[in-house]
């Protein structure tokens, strides 16, 4: 079947998960597209090299199985084009580098991923680009801190570790009025579950390392751009040879196949165990978008088709000098749960998080924040778990 299928078109999101970015008839039928590895591509003659007229014409410029996946995000995202990177954090990197440059002015949502934070106070600095960090619930407001020279607004939503929802439909108007490109980086809900585009984003980021690849095994980004946009972002990353190798290109697509039905299992289990939290004295807070007690809910109602399986709480604490060794008293105490970080695959994590970098949305006084990834396992295994890492808590 081809993205461009009517029939496709309007189908259902697992249906649409199913069949686009391929055509097997374009390879004597087989469901799935070849690896294909390379690095040279040949040209029948001089003129045709000279002219670079074939479809393919060097390895970093894309391959057959790159292109499927290219073309199945365009279809997710409703992009003009999509570029694939190494990692998620290259999605962020690349189109930051594609449109910055010396002597601008960006503003960054306080709330950002880490590693963008590094990325923005070490590699923009020097190149003498000025990020400012904003208050994920600014909305409109944004256009206080937009200054001539501001050129570029980075949103993520919701915000990495403590879920700070963003009215993006809002900063996206007002940024745009003065000319900015509005970049979001949307890897916690997939664009099942949001499409930025849809909603005045220019630039979509996602890291397919979680969800779309979904089982810890696989590094890579997208970045997909929207039509004013596509040109100057293909021209910059394909200007610095940064691109996705046809392996991982060909695991994630194997992954966008499933990620619907993952991401139903996701949500169940995430929402069911943070209601259960919710309740428990132990528990000062849990920080989830879906909860209607979470401040922001109603833009995730109002915007978001669904939740992933990621999300924190606060533990209980009284006393500061409390917070780390019940934070560590939790976490050694879980067995189904490994420490570890990112998220996404089919497996629990748990990690205590540190908010040390944060300059406005600072880090909960009730306790410590221990944030979850709910895996694919059941249930109830998984709320035995959290208890036995409660019992520890209390105990420390
Ligand atoms: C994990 C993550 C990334 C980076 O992905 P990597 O593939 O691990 O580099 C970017 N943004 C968010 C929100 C993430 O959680």
């Amino acid at each position: 079947m081809k993205d461009n299928d009517p029939s496709l078109t309007n189908a259902g999101i697992n249906t649409r998960l199913s069949h686009i970015g391929n055509s097997p008839s374009d390879y004597y039928g087989f469901v799935n597209p070849p690896v294909v590895h390379a690095s040279t591509v040949l040209f029948p003659n001089a003129r045709a090299m000279e002219t670079r007229a074939q479809k393919y014409t060097y390895g970093t410029r894309g391959t057959p199985t790159t292109d499927a996946l290219c073309e199945a995000t365009d279809a997710l995202e409703g992009s003009a084009g999509t570029v694939l990177v190494p990692s998620g954090l290259a999605a962020i990197s690349v189109p930051f580098l594609s449109f910055l440059s010396s002597g601008d002015h960006a503003l960054v949502v306080d709330s950002v991923y880490g590693p963008t934070r590094i990325f923005c106070d070490t590699v923009l600095k020097r190149l003498g680009v000025e990020v400012e960090y904003y208050d994920p619930m600014i909305g409109a407001g944004i256009e206080q801190l937009i200054r001539p020279n501001t050129t570029l607004v980075h949103t993520e939503a919701p915000g990495s570790n403590t879920f700070e929802m963003q009215d993006i439909p809002a900063i996206s108007a007002t940024a745009h009025k003065h000319g900015c490109v509005v970049t979001m980086d949307n890897t916690w809900a997939t664009p099942v579950f949001f499409k930025p585009l849809d909603h005045g984003v220019d630039i979509s980021i996602h890291a397919s390392t979680k969800y779309p690849a979904g089982h810890s095994d696989v590094l890579m980004g997208t970045v997909s751009a929207n039509a004013e946009h596509w040109p100057q972002l293909k021209e910059a990353s394909g200007a610095m040879g940064i691109c996705g190798a046809p392996d991982d290109a060909y695991q994630v697509l194997r992954g966008l196949r499933t990620m619907g039905v993952r991401l139903e299992r996701h949500q169940e289990s995430a929402l069911a165990i943070a209601q259960w939290l919710e309740g428990r004295d132990d528990v000062a807070r849990v920080l989830h978008p879906a909860l209607p007690s979470f401040p922001g809910h109603d833009i995730w109602r109002r915007d978001f088709k669904g939740s992933s399986g990621i999300f924190s709480f606060v533990l209980a604490a009284d006393g500061v000098d409390r917070f780390k060794p019940k934070a560590h008293a939790f976490l050694d105490a879980l067995s189904l749960f490994g420490l570890g970080y990112s998220w996404g695959g089919f497996e629990s994590l748990a990690l205590h998080v540190n908010l040390s970098d944060r300059r406005i949305c600072k880090a909960p006084s009730e306790g410590p924040v221990l944030r979850l990834q709910i895996g694919l396992e059941d249930v109830a295994d998984v709320k035995a778990d959290i208890e036995k890492g409660l019992a520890a808590a209390r105990a420390a």
